[in-house]
């Protein structure tokens, strides 16, 4: 697509939950005629290029997802170190101890299946479909939950805008969203599982 094309126009720019340093707005097609010579791939060939280019970009908001969770992790880990109540670092208590385990094997997971996943497309393997779904859908169900426990770490703190983890959680939310939602990814997984045809 070029921007001079008859019938395609720009929208207007998104007011986002998260995500905000990163532009979002619509694009109208309206009876829009693309030439040949702008085509990729053969005719007919469009949908499978599609699926392959996904094959290649979920793995990367896969990563995202995990440097998102990485980041609340150090932030919690952190935080819980430092605040007292009771006369102690609160991550001395053992409730607190366990959720930060918790994130800790949900982000250090979710990083083995992105990278299990970039291996696989970096090789050139025959079929990546599988491991790129439930490794986007995986890291990003793993940042919703480490973000959201963050929160949870920090107490009053953490729904305020004084400390990162806020944000983190909104942008978390995204990775959940877009590149597929989760429940397309699950979709992709039952079906290349041999659960549905
Ligand atoms: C910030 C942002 C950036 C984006 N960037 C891009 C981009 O660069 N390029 C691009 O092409 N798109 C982009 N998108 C679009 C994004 O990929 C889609 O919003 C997303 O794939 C979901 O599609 P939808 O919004 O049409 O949801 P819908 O398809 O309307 O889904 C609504 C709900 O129904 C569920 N659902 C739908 N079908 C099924 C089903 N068969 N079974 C079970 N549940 C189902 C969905 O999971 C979801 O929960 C972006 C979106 C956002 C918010």
């Amino acid at each position: 697509m070029e921007p001079g094309f008859p019938g395609f126009a720009v929208g207007k720019l998104e007011r986002k939950m998260g995500i905000r340093g990163s532009p979002t707005v619509a694009l109208h097609l309206t009876d829009c005629e693309v030439p040949v010579a702008n085509r990729l791939g053969g005719e007919g060939e469009g949908f499978a290029l599609a699926l392959r280019a996904l094959d290649g970009s979920r793995p990367a908001v896969g990563a995202q997802a995990v440097g998102i969770a990485q980041a609340a992790l150090d932030a919690a880990l952190a935080y819980a170190r430092e605040r007292h109540q009771f006369g102690q670092p609160i991550a001395s208590f053992q409730g607190i101890q366990f959720m930060l385990a918790d994130m800790a094997m949900h982000e250090h997971a979710a990083r083995l299946m992105v990278r299990h996943a970039a291996a696989r497309i970096d090789r050139s393997a025959a079929s990546a479909a599988l491991e790129s779904s439930m490794a986007k859908c995986f890291a990003a169900d793993a940042a919703m939950k480490v973000a959201t426990d963050a929160v949870q770490i920090f107490g009053g703190y953490g729904y305020t805008r004084e400390y990162p983890v806020e944000r983190l959680m909104r942008d978390a939310k995204i990775t959940q969203i877009y590149e597929g939602t989760n429940q397309i990814q699950r979709i992709v997984i039952a079906r290349e599982i041999g659960a549905a045809h």
